[in-house]
């Protein structure tokens, strides 16, 4: 099951490799039931998206939002269907309450983007979850799971225990370093310990799907979690040591840009000033 851009991860788990911003959707198809994890960026993506999922499947499509940026679930209103729209609740009041400022953040981010990203129908979530949410999608067992802040406020992880498939969206990054410009960095890590937990004890660890670049094993998540602990430690000293944001981004396992808007983050979070 390999057209229309798919890759068969596992079991019955497709994934498509989207080339602009490298960004990832993957499709669960059941029994007269599918889900797709993740959205694309504008209408046109997303009716791509939608071609790619006819291809395999014309059951009724549960969505999933693994974030609110815009590269993950812009395309919502071209895609959702009966069964809605799943995401944290921090999601839906981002997309509900703060769409424009979603929007103005993604034209920043993807200029090149800014005349579709002006058109596109910003639809929020219909259904929330704040811990975790247990889902049958046509006899297959789907496990929401929300393990902290990382990335953003609102990341959710998707468990397919039955194909050993986790979907991390941008807790997890192959190809490029973490994305800090909405993050959590002394929350991350542990965030990220606790899903590599959860992942084993449901035995969804042989495989996962990052919110973009190639699809890896547990021993990248691990080594991910072993920067970001590095990282969070290195802001932990530097605030209390009055290390400037550069002394300490200089030290950091990752590139000096992201780190700089890491370690600026983290500053702001023991200062008591970092509010989602
Ligand atoms: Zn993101």
């Amino acid at each position: 099951m390999t057209g229309h851009g798919w890759l068969e991860v596992a079991d019955r788990v497709l994934v498509l490799r989207y080339p602009l911003l490298d960004v990832n959707a993957t499709l669960i198809p059941g029994e007269g039931a599918a889900l797709l994890v993740d959205t694309l960026s504008t209408r046109a993506q997303a009716a791509e998206l939608a071609a790619a999922v006819a291809s395999v499947t014309s059951a009724p499509l549960t969505l999933i939002n693994t974030h609110h940026h815009f590269d993950h679930c812009f395309g919502n209103a071209t895609l959702a269907g009966e069964p809605g729209i799943w995401a944290h609740f921090l999601c839906r009041e981002q997309l509900r309450d703060h769409a424009e400022v979603v929007r103005r953040a993604a034209a920043k981010q993807c200029p090149e983007l800014a005349t579709e990203l002006a058109e596109v129908e910003i639809r929020p979530p219909d259904h929330d979850v704040h811990e975790g949410a247990d889902l049958d999608i046509g006899g297959r067992r789907v496990l929401l799971r929300h393990t902290g802040r990382g990335h953003t406020s609102n990341d959710l992880a998707v468990l397919i225990p039955d194909a050993g498939v986790t979907v991390t969206g941008d807790l997890v990054e192959v190809g490029a370093p973490p994305d800090f410009g909405d993050a959590w960095p002394l929350e991350w890590a542990p965030t990220l310990a606790e899903l590599l937990v959860l992942s084993e004890a449901e035995g969804a660890d042989s495989v996962f799907v990052p919110g973009h670049g190639a699809v890896t094993g547990a021993y990248y998540v691990r080594a991910q979690h072993t920067d970001l602990a590095r990282l969070e430690w290195l802001c932990r000293e530097g605030h209390a040591d009055s290390a400037t944001i550069d002394e300490v981004a200089g030290q950091s396992p990752f590139g000096l840009a992201a780190s700089r808007t890491a370690v600026k983050r983290a500053y702001a979070d023991l200062n008591g000033t970092l509010y989602a």
